[in-house]
């Protein structure tokens, strides 16, 4: 916890950022929030109230420090601000990037009643990007083993946060640890999902290098449940297996035309663009480059959808269900596609997807919508007005209306028991219904956060441990 500091008085408004220009960002695919200065850095962190009982600690799903962190780098102590969230937080530059702050830890910021919170994830970025720059080298493999089981091996599929997490920790108690990924590089939705002017894939590389350099191994190209299936990796070498292969299945609207040419899921536009570089010139990825391109959804990957597009020059419109009010997109990201242009027409619904004889798209028909009841989800359930449909004209469209838990793994492993939207059942200590086998992230969850998959893959390392080590048999 924090010491107590000299209070000043209370300044409810923060420290602007520097960010690139609208004008300017749409033209390149760098990031757009530049980070803090230190002088920046530190004007913010003393904004920090250190609090006697801070309710922002509670919001953190990994339960970071944080008045302790910004007190030091209100001293100007970078490096301590980095080590005291590096205590619980393995990926604190991505997650000082990418974590939804504003409805986490700084909606809870004592700051919050009267005026602005505490920048809490820029002043994360801001200490992480200084280790990242300055620090000490990567952590390398532990020289002794701290496990009492030593050398056993654990076998991680995927390479998400989730994964990312549960390796790292694994690592450091002493385990072989291998990585089985079914891409050609790691890092899941990090690397071929957020884009790289949200999250720089350096940044990734980075956090990426620093798991290698604690021993573990990187298995990619390797689709378990195809190349190797989960019983033989139990078979095998393995004495348990982590399975946090996310929720990568796109869902579709179900409306006539949707596979006419220039339909496009999210993950795949998304993955053309980032992980297979579309959007450069000395890559041959084919990605349509529509003068007008039409996003429909309203979370953060139709946002990453929808500016990705406008940097390869079209005009985008966001095709979202609900009002301004509903979007479930970060608001920093909603804030950045309204002044990077892109446009918004709430309360509508795609009913058919429109194209030429020559199976092209050229638009979308969509029907207005009105907002009902509240419905399952807690939001109020958008209803169409009959006889209100309109059109959209686009020759590209694509769909980010939500995506469920990759099915592969449940259908090629005897005895892995699945909730009804797919995704597998675990105990509250992440074991599944397989003994060895563990899971967390996205794959247990269904879609959620970057923050939440590493916390998970955090509680899975350590039952993994206790189950190994034979403490905690959660099958017995
Ligand atoms: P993933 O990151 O999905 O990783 C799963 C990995 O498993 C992938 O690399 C996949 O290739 C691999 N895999 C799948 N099947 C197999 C198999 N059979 N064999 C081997 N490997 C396999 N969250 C936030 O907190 N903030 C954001 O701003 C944000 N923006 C997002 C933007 C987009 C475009 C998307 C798609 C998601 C976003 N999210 C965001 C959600 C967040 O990224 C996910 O919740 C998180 O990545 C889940 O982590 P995971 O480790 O469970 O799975
Ligand atoms: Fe600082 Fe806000 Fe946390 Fe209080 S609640 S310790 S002011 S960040």
């Amino acid at each position: 916890m924090a010491e107590s500091r000299p209070r000043k008085r209370a300044v409810y408004v923060r420290t602007p950022m520097a960010e690139q220009d609208a004008s300017v960002r749409i033209t390149n695919f760098d990031e757009v929030a530049l980070g803090f200065s230190p002088e920046e850095a530190i004007q913010e962190a003393e904004r920090c109230r250190s609090c006697r009982r801070p309710r922002c600690i509670g919001g953190c799903p990994v339960g970071v420090d944080i008045p302790a962190f910004i007190a030091s780098i209100a001293d100007g102590d970078f490096a301590a601000a980095y080590a005291k969230i590096a205590e619980t937080n393995v990926l604190p530059a991505i997650c000082g990037r990418v974590c939804p702050q504003e409805t986490q830890c700084e909606v809870l910021c004592t700051l919050a009643r009267r005026g602005d919170s505490v920048s809490i994830g820029r002043l994360e970025r801001f200490a992480a990007d200084w280790f990242l720059a300055n620090g000490d080298k990567p952590e390398s493999a532990p020289a002794a083993s701290l496990a009492s089981s030593a050398g056993a091996a654990v076998a991680v599929v995927g390479s998400g946060p989730a994964s990312l997490t549960c390796a790292g920790d694994l690592a450091r108690l002493g385990y072989r640890v291998t990585v089985f990924e079914a891409f050609h590089a790691a890092g899941g939705v990090l690397i071929y999902g957020i884009p790289e002017f949200r999250l720089p894939k350096a940044i990734v590389k980075r956090e990426i290098d620093n798991l290698l350099n604690l021993g573990v191994e990187l298995k990619t190209n390797t689709v378990v449940g195809r190349t190797v299936t989960v019983d033989e990796l139990l078979d095998g070498d393995y004495q348990a297996v982590f399975v946090g292969t996310g929720a990568g299945l796109p869902s579709f609207m179900g409306v006539p035309g949707e596979n006419l040419l220039g339909v496009y899921s999210a993950n795949e536009y998304l993955t053309r663009i980032n992980l297979m570089k579309a959007y450069l010139d000395e890559y041959d990825t084919p990605v349509t480059k529509a003068g007008k391109v039409a996003v429909v959804g309203g979370g953060n990957v139709a946002m990453d959808a929808a500016r990705s597009a406008r940097r390869l020059g079209a005009d985008v419109t966001v095709v979202y269900r609900r009002g301004r009010d509903e979007l479930p997109a970060r608001l920093e990201e909603v804030h950045h596609a309204m002044e990077e242009g892109i446009e918004f027409c709430f309360l509508a619904n795609p009913v058919a997807v429109l194209g030429d004889e020559n199976k092209r798209v050229t638009g979308l028909q969509c029907i207005k919508m009105e907002l009902g009841k509240e419905d399952a989800s807690g939001r109020p359930s958008p209803q169409a007005l009959p006889g209100s449909e309109f059109e959209i004209a686009a020759e590209a469209v694509v769909v980010a209306i939500g995506t469920s838990p990759n099915p592969l793994i449940a259908s090629s492993t005897d005895g892995l028991a699945t909730a009804a939207h797919g995704g597998l059942i675990t105990d509250r200590f992440t074991a599944t219904s397989k003994p060895g086998v563990f899971a967390g992230g996205d794959i247990v969850t269904g879609s959620a956060t970057v923050i939440l998959a590493m916390g998970a893959g955090k509680a899975a390392a350590a039952a993994i441990d206790s189950y190994i080590r034979g403490e905690v048999d959660p099958w017995k």
